[in-house]
């Protein structure tokens, strides 16, 4: 008999953290649930109408981008300059291609124009005004430095320069974010999206404004490749959150992928081990999902919480915010029928 096949399944994070001073109405809890939800929705949609992983992880990441609930594209953290800083990256597991942009300032989408780096520029990574002219130059929607700022971010930026230091994005918002299930002046800001499809192929996605208060040039983990983001077939799609310099440090997501490949690690065992040893051996926080080529599942994260979900193709989607449910972190494959 031959094995069964896995379901198609998107899993995406909105940055972990830890749980907010403030009580939190159940009302709080159900617009994050709610939009977690409508983003795995739209990527499961994707994955149903036989859509590549790296559509369904593109699409997931746009629409976290545009939620001002969570810090990457509009509502993205300041740097210490009080400006916006970006970056992004995209890898297809099948090809182990890449592309990715860092410290844009412009550019509406930094997950298309990672896109557009892998699959138009013959290169990977593009920086600062080279890849704004790059994106220009590709059609992309530009915008003025000013769309990506609120007032929610602008507060935590001061906040994170009275204690001078360099905040993880949810470490360091205000007002809109006060009532928020994750402390926004401890959490940290990212999104991401992986996913495998109907062909079995892998891809992740990352988006983030970094870090509040960081130095202007600062480039942190989430579009380099292996650190913050990686997708190999073989192996795992990968998407992290978290203190930047310790997942390049520990070049994390590619642990992961080495730990499968060259141990014999189940996506659990690899995971589990990066995120709650070898990340903690040198301060990093933080936490990231991963699929692997079987479909399954591995959301681990060494805060107290961390906003993620996923969906198979014919199931309801799943989301959870903490640390609440052993099942919200390692979840065996689902078979098609
Ligand atoms: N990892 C991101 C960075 O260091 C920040 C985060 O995930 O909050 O840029």
């Amino acid at each position: 008999m031959t094995p069964a096949r896995p379901l198609p399944v998107i899993a995406i994070h909105g940055g972990a953290g830890t749980m907010s001073r403030s009580d939190i109405s159940s009302e709080q809890h159900t617009a994050y649930h709610a939009a977690l939800n409508g983003i795995l929705r739209a990527g499961q949609k994707v994955l149903a109408g036989g859509g590549s992983a790296l559509d369904a992880v593109g699409m997931a990441v746009e629409l976290l981008e545009d939620c001002p609930l969570f810090n990457a594209g509009h509502g993205a953290v300041f740097t210490h300059d009080e400006t916006h800083e970006l970056d992004a990256m995209v890898m297809d597991g099948a090809t182990r291609r890449a592309g990715a942009v860092a410290c844009v300032t412009r550019i509406r989408r930094p997950v298309r124009a990672a896109r557009a780096v892998m699959e138009r520029s013959g290169h990977v990574l593009l920086v600062g005004p080279g890849a704004e002219a790059f994106a220009a130059e590709h059609g992309l929607e530009m915008v003025a430095p000013g769309y990506f700022s609120t007032d929610a971010r602008r507060q935590q930026l001061r906040r994170a320069l009275s204690s001078d230091k360099a905040v993880l994005d949810h470490d360091g918002a205000a007002l809109v974010f006060r009532n928020a299930p994750i402390d926004e002046d401890r959490k940290l800001g990212t999104v991401g999206a992986v996913a495998l499809d109907a062909r079995g192929n892998l891809a992740a996605a990352t988006s983030t404004g970094g870090m509040t208060n960081k130095r202007p040039g600062r480039v942190g983990d989430s579009p380099v490749v292996g650190a913050g983001t990686y997708a190999d077939n073989r192996t795992a799609a990968i998407s992290c959150t978290g203190t930047g310099e310790m997942f390049m440090r520990t070049v994390a997501a590619y642990d992961i992928c080495a730990r499968m490949a060259y141990a014999g690690q189940s996506l659990g065992e690899a995971a589990q081990t990066v995120v709650m040893q070898v990340l903690p051996a040198i301060g990093g926080r933080g936490g990231l999902i991963a699929v692997d080529a079987q479909g399954n599942l591995s959301l681990p994260f060494n805060t107290e919480g961390m906003y993620r979900g996923w969906a198979r193709v014919g199931e309801a989607p799943v989301t959870a915010i903490y640390a609440c449910h052993a099942d919200t972190v390692d979840v065996a494959a689902g078979a098609a029928s």
